[in-house]
């Protein structure tokens, strides 16, 4: 059953049938963010926000006393978790903790009551854990790097993609970077992919070695945009668009026009002003992300990038 859906193509708030405790606790205290002023904005962008976070592993930055408090990376169930929030069995690790799932708003809600400020999904959804159906490439600029320089990079990143025969889109991680996310038709296994994603990043350094590096030695980076196609292994994770990132400026990672890129910076795209964006855009850039996606073919598998 769909709890909401783009009804006339336009996202919908949705009413709160979770508990909030402490609504009045501050995020984000420089922008006044409080739970409820979070539980509001991912009611807000739920149509959007949900096919990114449904139905897959989640991992969440939890941050009980907001963004200047103690935080942490949780990737397992918890004692007392929200009622709403799914427990799932990694086939791989039957006998391990059970991760994190959601299934619908209400999971996301208890997210919310759990102060879970960032929301990270696997590549592969609980119905297919072992072929993911998204690739994500993650590109860091290091020190002194121009913006300028992460877009050219993301348009390089995609022709590589297109050249594979798959389908790019883009998003701002609400850090410093850029997300070039591939949406894929679950065939190729995990190794297979994340293969492809490090042949993809090495021909990029090999190509350019003064401006990427495909490897994660810190001391290589400075001037250099890492290709980090590590986002792309079983278990790894990254933002999901849509997700308010834990940082002053509370920023979130929104998913961007090709031919929008060059008039926003990294962290344009807030809680506060995304409700704005949304009604204000004619066309979803990212309305054809899951029609666009293809298998990972062999021949893409055996291209040197
Ligand atoms: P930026 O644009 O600033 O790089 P980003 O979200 O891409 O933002 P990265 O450091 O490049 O940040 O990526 C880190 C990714 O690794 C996160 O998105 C997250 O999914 C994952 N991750 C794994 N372990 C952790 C952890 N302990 N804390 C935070 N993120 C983690
Ligand atoms: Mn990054
Ligand atoms: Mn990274």
């Amino acid at each position: 059953v769909r709890e909401s859906g783009p009804a006339n193509g336009q996202p919908r708030p949705q009413k709160r049938r979770v508990t909030l405790t402490h609504p009045d606790r501050v995020y984000w205290p420089d922008e006044g963010i409080t739970k409820e002023g979070l539980a509001d904005y991912h009611a807000e962008v739920w149509p959007r926000i949900a096919p990114f976070i449904t139905g897959r592993p989640l991992a969440l930055l939890r941050c009980p006393g907001g963004i200047d408090g103690q935080r942490f990376f949780q990737k397992h169930v918890w004692r007392g978790m929200n009622k709403h929030i799914a427990r799932v069995k990694d086939p791989q690790n039957k006998t391990g903790e059970p991760l994190v799932a959601i299934t619908d708003l209400d999971g996301l809600m208890g997210l919310v009551q759990s102060a879970a400020l960032e929301i990270h999904p696997w590549g592969s959804t609980v119905a297919d854990w072992e072929r993911p159906d998204t690739i994500t490439m993650d590109l860091d600029p290091g020190e002194g790097v121009s913006w300028n320089a992460v877009i050219a990079a993301a348009q390089e990143v995609r022709q590589r993609l297109a050249d594979a025969g798959l389908g790019a889109f883009v998003k701002t991680s609400g850090g410093k970077g850029l997300h070039v996310v591939a949406p894929l038709v679950p065939k190729a296994d995990w190794p297979a992919v994340k293969a492809f994603a490090k042949t993809l990043a090495g021909a990029m350094a090999a190509d350019s070695p003064d401006a990427y590096v495909a490897t994660i030695a810190k001391s290589k980076r400075k001037g250099r945009i890492l290709i980090d196609y590590l986002r792309n292994g079983r278990g790894m994770t990254a933002v999901a668009a849509f997700s308010p990132r834990a940082r002053p400026g509370a920023a979130v990672s929104m998913p961007v026009g090709w031919e929008e890129l060059d008039q926003f910076g990294p962290v344009h795209f807030t809680v506060k002003n995304t409700p704005n964006r949304l009604a204000a855009l004619a066309r979803d850039p990212w309305e054809d992300f899951r029609p666009a996606a293809h298998p990972l073919t062999v021949k893409a598998q055996r291209r040197k990038g």
